[in-house]
């Protein structure tokens, strides 16, 4: 029976990375610490009263979740909400939604559902038949971001935290870099600085490594749903989850050290890629050109989106979901407890724009 390195009783992990055992409370802690660290860095508390996190029934999201209530719930002041971005990918966690709902309500947060059939005028499993075989997460993360963006905005929120992890942001790090894509490397989230229409995204799991959120949720007894979303396996996100395993398996703390890098560059990057004043697109979300990727995507698929035919590129902000982030498949408009934001008459179908 392994001891916990600070207590002496059962230990129920390693972490290689600092070569301590932890029992299940000082694991807790662990996370917990770092948790709140990341809050403390990346929110304004004082200027952010009213904080959404993006939940889709995963462990990722739903730790987010109940961390973020942890830490914040004892304010007044401070208002929480959950945000459930539904693609519309059938047999995809079709409880994940329902997960979602549950863990708000045990949590006594408002809880919304948007939906990509309402706000994109297609489901992912539509988008993905008139792909063909090109991977459909190119443009799911787009439309999520602004599904997710036009949500929080619409309730109210000064912020929006997702489930990102240490796993998530290190391969973001790296597939950025390696693709000579700098730009967006200085874009990357927590966003501290607040442009009109654009949502702050903070992570506060971005330094806990994923293996350990899944731990935490499971010590919690969260109820998370731990499928995976059907197009997952053609995600490019999944050759450098590949490589930084395995550099970490043979250098434990790799994934830390690729995060420690980017933030010591982050504010050169940041000077040298200063914020542009943002526009307003005809949907309502702001963007650098006057003219949204959502908008530019969806009329892609208007005009060239048929079964077989090829789609010309886009940027590929692929994010791999699995057991995490990924939002629900089955809308539950009727799931007791859950909002549906009400339709946006900016976001008509595709079809009728
Ligand atoms: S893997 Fe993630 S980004 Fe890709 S289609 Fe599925 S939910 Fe969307
Ligand atoms: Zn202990
Ligand atoms: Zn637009």
């Amino acid at each position: 029976m392994v001891q916990c390195s600070k207590c002496g009783r059962t230990a129920v992990t390693y972490i290689r990375y600092n070569g301590s055992h932890l029992c299940s409370a000082h694991f807790q802690e662990y996370v917990e610490r770092r948790v709140k660290k990341e809050l403390r860095g990346q929110l304004d508390i004082d200027k952010s009263k009213h904080i959404a996190v993006a939940v889709s029934g995963g462990k990722d999201s739903c730790v987010a979740l109940l961390l973020v209530h942890d830490i914040l719930s004892q304010r007044r002041d401070v208002t929480i909400s959950a945000i459930t971005v539904d693609e519309g990918i059938a047999g995809y966690r079709p409880g994940a939604l329902e997960k979602a709902m549950r863990l708000s309500a045990d949590l006594g947060i408002e809880h919304h559902v948007v939906s990509f059939r309402e706000r994109v005028g297609r489901t992912m499993d539509d988008i993905s038949a008139e792909l063909g075989h090109r991977t459909p997460c190119a443009y799911c993360g787009v439309f999520r971001r602004q599904c997710m963006n036009d949500a929080a905005r619409r309730i109210g929120a000064q912020a929006l935290a997702t489930g990102h992890n240490l796993d998530d942001v290190a391969q973001a790090i790296l597939m950025n870099f390696t693709r000579g894509d700098v730009e967006r490397l200085a874009r990357m989230g927590p966003h501290l600085k607040v442009q009109p229409g654009l949502i702050p995204r903070i992570l506060p799991l971005r330094s806990v490594p994923e293996k350990e959120a899944y731990l935490y949720a499971l010590l919690r007894g969260i109820d998370f749903e731990d499928s995976t979303c059907p197009y997952w396996e053609a995600a490019m996100r999944n050759e450098y989850r590949d490589i930084i395993d395995g550099m970490e398996a043979r250098s434990p703390g790799t994934k830390h050290s690729i995060l420690a890098s980017y933030d010591a560059l982050r504010p050169l990057l940041q000077e040298k890629y200063p914020q542009t004043a943002l526009r307003l697109c005809g949907c309502g979300e702001p963007s650098p050109s006057g003219r949204c990727m959502a908008c530019v995507m969806r009329e892609e698929l208007l005009l060239n989106g048929r079964p077989g035919q090829k789609v010309p590129s886009a940027a590929d902000p692929s994010r791999r979901h699995r057991g995490g982030r990924s939002q629900g498949s089955r809308p539950s408009r009727t799931s007791p407890g859950a909002r549906v934001l009400p339709s946006c008459s900016r976001y008509g179908r595709a079809e009728e724009r």
